[in-house]
């Protein structure tokens, strides 16, 4: 395979394939070169690791939708991605959306399913980072820089999406009228949860999944919380391992709760943070999506080029022939709005998101000064998780993250989302029209990255409804609204 895609195209520099990071890199020199670094490192992962397995796990996950390649997993421990987003004093990569892009989209032109683990693993991850609890940070989030250094991976998921609300459980407005089957309900010492969530990408397999709920069903956006639920919890278990059209490597599980009873130190922040929560992740998540999209869009780009250069029809190789250039120019072309889309959302959201959180005084004394074992502290949770604690951080949130940044995050990630995934079912329909007959053969790969490609329309929001998003927060309060 890697023979196959012995193209110039899939080794281009960072500031070849977006000119901007060329005038990044003299204003923000060390941000450049960190960012090249973690492209370099995906790109030989891709090369070394992923292309070699991609076509053999999709098939055996067909035939066993259970089945998780742990052995590849283990094989990126010493790259450090599942451990990227952890902050760096805590020894992680101290990576942010950009960053993660980039891994997404390098690893997703090689494949999508496999590059889904550390996708939905940072969609976990971010779950515990914008719920901004130092508590969980050194009690779980290091268990991910543990796992990458002893080369014994900890995987994380984040469970939102429930039997009857998918697209619902992600929007303010709609979330009052969803038909949520989850419920936490207040007990001594923490809290009983109920109900079932589905499709959750790594669920079966992550050591800890980031689980929604709301302590009343009648009130989700006032009472939503996120609990950090282990797995082997007694009432917690797994269901059906879906049997899904494509990212097949990437197992999408049913998660079953029974009377599952989980501490109160594992709610995550406050109790009504929930959505908030919810709101930030999807801000931070949908750019690395838009990410993925470009990297499926690549890869069917970079096979059909090469197929292109090697098959003659009529005596003639297809690539010299005007009107294969003129479809190769305009999957080119599309590729890189996509691409620029997805680096738009993704800057916007580490210039004006979470991180200037970081930058904060409290944040920065509470992370690089506190010892670790405060953090992980029970009296360090007691006080974060009492009043004044929750004051602290509200007030952090009110003075940092202004409601116009946080609406630009959220327009600019729906777009990337949008315009990646449209783009990237585009280009691989556009690849398999080209191969013809060959098209369908699963060695050229072309099926699986058009069936790859069709799932980013759908998760973290269906685009219909990131399109509604996009026109809502693009032009707040100014119209009704048409959608329902
Ligand atoms: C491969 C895969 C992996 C996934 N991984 C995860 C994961 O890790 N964690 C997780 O929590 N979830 C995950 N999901 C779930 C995913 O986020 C949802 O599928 C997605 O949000 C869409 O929800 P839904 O499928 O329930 O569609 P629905 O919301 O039921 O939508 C169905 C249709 O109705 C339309 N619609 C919905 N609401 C409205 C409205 N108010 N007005 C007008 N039209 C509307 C939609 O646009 C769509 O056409 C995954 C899904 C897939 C396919």
């Amino acid at each position: 395979m890697s023979e196959l895609l012995d193209i110039e195209i899939s080794k281009r520099s960072l500031g070849e394939m977006a000119p901007r990071f060329k005038l990044l890199s003299t204003l923000m020199p060390g941000y450049v070169a960190e960012l090249e670094s973690w492209q370099g490192k995906a790109r030989e992962f891709a090369d070394r690791v992923i292309r070699p397995k991609a076509l053999e796990i999709d098939a055996r996950c067909h035939d066993d939708p259970t089945y998780f390649d742990w052995d590849l997993v283990k094989a990126s421990t010493p790259y450090g991605f599942l451990s990227m987003m952890v902050p760096k004093p805590l020894g992680g990569g101290g990576q942010l959306a950009t960053a993660t892009g980039i891994v997404l989209e390098e690893m997703c032109a090689a494949c999508a399913g496999i590059a889904n683990i550390f996708g939905a693993n940072g969609l976990g991850v971010s779950g515990v980072l914008l719920g901004f609890d130092l508590y969980h940070y050194e009690r779980t989030l290091t268990d991910l820089v543990r796992g990458d250094r002893n080369g014994e991976p900890v995987i994380f998921a984040a469970a939102v999406t429930e039997p009857l609300a998918g697209s619902d459980v992600e929007d303010r407005e709609y979330m009052e009228k969803a038909k949520l089957v989850m419920e936490a309900r207040p007990v001594p010492g923490g809290y009983l949860l109920n109900g079932r969530k589905v499709f959750i990408s790594n669920g079966s397999v992550a050591r800890w999944n980031t689980v929604m709920a709301p302590l009343d069903r009648k009130k989700p956006v006032e009472t939503l919380c996120g609990f950090m639920v282990r797995q082997g919890t007694p009432g917690f278990s797994i269901g059906r391992v879906e049997k899904k059209m494509g990212q097949k490597a990437c197992p999408a599980a049913e998660l079953v709760f029974e009377d599952c009873f989980v501490p109160k130190r594992n709610l995550v922040g406050h109790e009504g943070e929930g959505m908030r929560f919810t709101e930030l992740v999807l801000g931070a998540s949908r750019g690395p999506v838009g990410a993925i999209a470009t990297g499926i869009a690549r890869g069917a780009f970079e096979r059909i080029f090469d197929y292109a250069r090697r098959k003659k029809v009529g005596g003639r190789r297809l690539i010299d022939r005007q009107w294969v250039q003129i479809r190769l120019a305009d999957m080119a072309r599309r590729i890189h709005l996509a691409r620029q889309s997805y680096l738009d959302a993704t800057m916007a959201f580490d210039f004006t998101g979470m991180p200037k959180l970081m930058k904060t005084l409290p944040a920065r004394f509470a992370l690089e000064l506190l010892p670790s074992f405060v953090r992980g502290s029970e009296l360090y949770h007691r006080l974060m998780g009492s009043k004044m604690g929750h004051q602290l951080v509200q007030g952090m949130f009110d003075r940092n993250l202004e409601e116009s940044d946080l609406r630009h995050i959220q327009q600019y990630s729906s777009m990337a989302k949008v315009t990646g995934s449209d783009i990237a079912v585009e280009v691989a329909y556009e690849a398999l029209q080209i191969a013809g007959l060959e098209s369908s053969l699963a060695r050229l790969e072309l099926e699986k990255l058009y069936r790859d490609a069709k799932l980013t329309q759908i998760y973290e929001g269906t685009n219909q409804l990131n399109r509604h998003n996009i026109f809502t927060n693009a032009f707040p309060n100014e119209y009704a609204d048409g959608c329902r």
